[in-house]
């Protein structure tokens, strides 16, 4: 057995494992194996497999629900170390979940407490720490919006940020901007219309049935849209490289913000494909592993969108989906 393994067998306990596929943790099923492997079952695992590593100083990665990663064909030459920690608990509006819990089975027991407030988290997939780093949500809302506080592992220690000191923005936290890890977080719901939030929690999930390519293994939106309140753009240019006019521009940006599914359909790349990776025909924004793609032809369609966006429209996208181990 090397070294680094036994320490950290000696250092988390026994259940550390060496060279798992990440294919097989990831929505998208594709990727390379993980050097060393853990699933923390609890806040306490998670805690001290993130000691572990810093004290034996191994390059690590949490891994939620793998439902926004693109794992290298080569792995992860690290520990990557998966959140289990799935406890909540709910006490009249208030929730506290461990990081590793899935939304969507935090919001049917939130929906069976009698609470509303995130119908939007229908069918989001991934785990609460996942959702807090990256501002995940859907139709203008997003967990910022009823996050109380989270419990963050950062610089070495266990500390407690509130939303504001989270700095949420447009699928963005300080924890992602710092590299910090979600060990649980404080979420403040409703006691709402139950019936109105029951019927519009499968309005969504219908929507995404029908909108989404969920047939196919996937990462979801691989490029975040673009924000028009932070990003400059030669709207001429956008609406000539589109062909579109000025009420077609007007309708397509009316949440401020210009869906790279609409500039990836206006431009006529659905459906590029390469290796076993395809420009999903369904939602644009998707790339969909059709034929066991490798990260290799995912990363090289990724850069054809870019550059064919950046030449026609001036726009620089910038990936929403985590690369790991490149
Ligand atoms: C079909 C489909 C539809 C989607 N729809 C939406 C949508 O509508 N809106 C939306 O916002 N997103 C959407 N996504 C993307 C994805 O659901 C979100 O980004 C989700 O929050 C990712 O959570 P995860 O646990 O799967 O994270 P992972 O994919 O496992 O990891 C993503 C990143 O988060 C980090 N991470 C994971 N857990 C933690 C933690 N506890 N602390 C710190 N960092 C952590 C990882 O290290 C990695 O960098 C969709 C994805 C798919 C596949």
């Amino acid at each position: 057995m090397d070294n680094i393994l036994q320490e950290l067998k000696n250092k988390i306990g026994g259940a550390v494992k060496e060279n798992v596929s990440l294919a097989d943790h990831t929505w998208f099923k594709i990727g390379g194996p993980a050097k060393y492997f853990f699933i923390a079952k609890n806040n306490d695992d998670l805690v001290k497999a993130l000691k572990a590593a810093d004290e034996l100083k191994i390059d690590h990665f949490i891994l939620g629900g793998g439902s926004n990663i693109l794992v290298s064909d080569n792995g992860y030459d690290g520990l990557v170390i998966k959140a289990e920690n799935k406890d909540y608990k709910i006490e009249g509006t208030n929730v506290f979940a461990e990081s590793g819990v899935l939304a969507v089975d935090l919001l049917e027991a939130t929906l069976k407490a009698g609470l509303t407030g995130w119908s939007w988290a229908a069918g989001l997939p991934g785990t609460i720490g996942g959702a807090v780093r990256g501002n995940a949500g859907a139709y203008g809302k997003g967990i910022g919006d009823i996050l109380v506080s989270a419990e963050v592992f950062a610089d070495g220690k266990v500390k407690e940020l509130s939303n504001k000191e989270l700095k949420f923005s447009y699928r963005d936290s300080i924890v992602k901007q710092k590299g910090w890890i979600v060990i649980s977080a404080k979420l403040k719901l409703e006691k709402g219309d139950l019936k109105k939030e029951q019927e519009q929690v499968k309005a969504y999930n219908d929507r995404r049935q029908q909108t989404q390519p969920l047939n196919y293994p996937n990462a979801g939106c691989v490029f975040k849209n673009i924000d028009l309140i932070e990003t400059p753009i030669n709207k001429e240019k956008v609406m000539k490289g589109l062909d579109i006019s000025e009420e077609e521009f007007k309708e397509a940006t009316k949440f401020n913000k210009l869906p790279v599914s609409y500039i990836i359909d206006r431009l006529d790349l659905k459906g590029k494909t390469i290796g076993g990776a395809q420009v999903s025909e369904k939602h644009g924004a998707f790339i969909v592993n059709v034929d066991h793609a490798r990260a290799e032809h995912v990363i090289m369609l990724m850069s054809d969108i870019k550059m064919h966006v950046r030449n026609e429209i001036g726009i620089q996208l910038h990936e929403e989906v985590q690369l790991v181990g490149f």
